[in-house]
């Protein structure tokens, strides 16, 4: 009697595991409609940011960028490509033969931690010096670099409002960075002066976005790139956008018929985003709460500590897991590699699975079909991050009238004759994480239709932000 009561009791603290499940699984539903619904949405707020500053929670931010590289560029580059916790200079060499990119060299170096919260001063101050041993280290026995003021690219990832391509204010920083002075100010103006201070001839001729570097790099070897995303630790989108569309910007004096577009879609938000109230709980405890929440749903910084909350959640309803351990309610503890790595486990015994829970969460024994609920819960929050980026996309393309539906004004899918349209893709989530990604591609080809997504090539840009930017300096050189 005592064995049959333990196997019931075993059977409903199973069942209260499964029902957390189940319910997360139902909350975080994608089915196609939802999907189109969240294109739709994405492009009617990509309309409404186009439309007037503060239009929209897209901010759609004008990068000044209107010629792209096109394979003419010729010289020596630099760029400059600042990332959370380092960062990396580049040095191009370009022959204007078209592609391949001659060669280039890079350096990378960790930021010192107080550095992120000091001045901008001290700040440059230590970029400007690392920059400076760089170039000097080149050896400038290089015909292309003998007296020439040397150009630089520099990559800033965060949202910046530009005056022109190499001049832009910092409206707020994301990630680990609060450098409080420097909000507000001219960035590259910044950089700029500590490297004069430093004797260095080097002038800044382009301020970029990562996704903007990415799409200089997709351009410059497939001419029908027409968008670019960055999903990693964050995510961000840009895009080519007719300049007539840019409401925002006319009396803007140009000539030219396009401009890239950063969009800061992870700061986009909508009623149609499946939310749980896990998100919600994520959102309400982070430093931005109700800023970047399609970035919460959807990238890397976030997608583990969703699956945590599930976990916690399930431990607090039932004991399958045993004891509750302390580690359930640390933050970030685990992180999105090892949801990919639990996710992806194939070995028969779930032994990756095993190996996380014991030694990051510290659960010393867990069962196989424990195990499988894991792996679920894994599957749960991937798939929905994957295939909400994947109708971000869409919303891009159906902004540029490349859905094949004729744009967001209308016309009809027979009407259109669809064209190749590249979208070049960067970041860890999408290139290392292979479910990730196939997961992303399924919604692709469901939202779109076959007839329409055989013509969409997503394509992994290797180093746009630092390549892609080194590029923009070159398209965008004073020489
Ligand atoms: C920033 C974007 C950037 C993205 C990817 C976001 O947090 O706001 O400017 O493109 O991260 O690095």
């Amino acid at each position: 009697a005592v064995a049959v009561g333990w196997r019931v009791r075993k059977r409903r603290e199973w069942k209260k595991a499964v029902r957390v499940v189940r319910e997360v699984e139902e909350e975080c539903e994608t089915s196609v409609e939802r999907l189109r619904q969240v294109v739709d949405a994405m492009a009617v707020e990509m309309h409404a940011g186009l439309a007037s500053e503060g239009g929209s929670k897209l901010k759609m931010l004008l990068t000044h960028v209107h010629n792209l590289p096109n394979g003419s560029e010729r010289g020596t580059y630099y760029a400059l490509d600042l990332e959370d916790t380092y960062f990396r200079v580049l040095r191009v060499h370009l022959d204007g033969q078209q592609s391949p990119i001659l060669e280039h060299e890079v350096e990378q170096q960790t930021i010192p931690q107080h550095l992120l919260t000091s001045t901008s001063k001290d700040f440059f101050d230590f970029i400007a010096s690392s920059l400076k041993e760089f170039v000097e280290k080149e050896g400038d026995d290089s015909e292309l670099s003998v007296a020439r003021r040397k150009e630089l690219g520099f990559t800033f990832s965060f949202p910046i409002k530009q005056i022109s391509v190499c001049s832009g204010i910092l409206i707020a920083w994301t990630k680990g960075f609060s450098i409080v002075d420097m909000v507000g100010k001219d960035v590259p103006a910044c950089l700029q002066e500590a490297l004069v201070q430093k004797g260095l001839d080097l002038r800044v001729a382009a301020l970029v976005n990562d996704t903007v570097g990415t799409l200089a790099l997709g351009y410059y070897h497939d001419a029908d790139t027409v968008a670019a995303i960055v999903i990693g630790t964050s995510t961000n989108a840009c895009y080519l956008e007719r300049t007539d569309a840019i409401i925002k910007c006319q009396g803007l004096l140009t000539t030219s018929r396009s401009m890239v577009v950063n969009m800061e879609w992870g700061n986009f938000w909508s009623s149609h985003l499946p939310r749980t109230t896990y998100d919600i709980d994520l959102n309400a405890e982070s430093p931005n709460p109700n800023d970047q929440g399609f970035e919460k749903m959807i990238s890397g910084m976030y997608l583990g500590d969703i699956v945590r909350r599930i976990i916690l959640k399930m431990s607090l309803e039932s004991d399958i897991f045993g004891d509750i351990s302390s580690k359930f309610s640390m933050p970030f503890i685990l992180s999105t590699p090892m949801i990919a790595a639990m996710h992806e486990d194939d070995s028969p015994n779930l032994r990756e699975v095993a190996r996380i829970l014991k030694d990051i969460l510290e659960i010393p024994v867990v069962p196989l079909k424990v195990r499988k609920l894991m792996v679920k819960v894994c599957e749960i929050v991937t798939r929905r991050a994957a295939r909400l980026a994947a109708a971000g996309i869409v919303g891009i393309l159906k902004k540029i009238g490349r859905d094949g539906s004729g744009g967001i004004t209308g016309g009809r899918r027979s009407d259109m004759k669809m064209r190749r349209t590249v979208v070049a893709i960067e970041g860890d989530l999408y290139s290392n994480y292979t479910l990730f990604r196939e997961y992303l591609h399924e919604a692709l080809h469901e939202i779109l239709g076959e007839d329409i997504a055989k013509h969409v090539i997503l394509k992994v840009t290797e180093d746009g932000s630092g390549i892609g930017t080194a590029l923009l300096a070159a398209s965008h050189s004073s020489k």
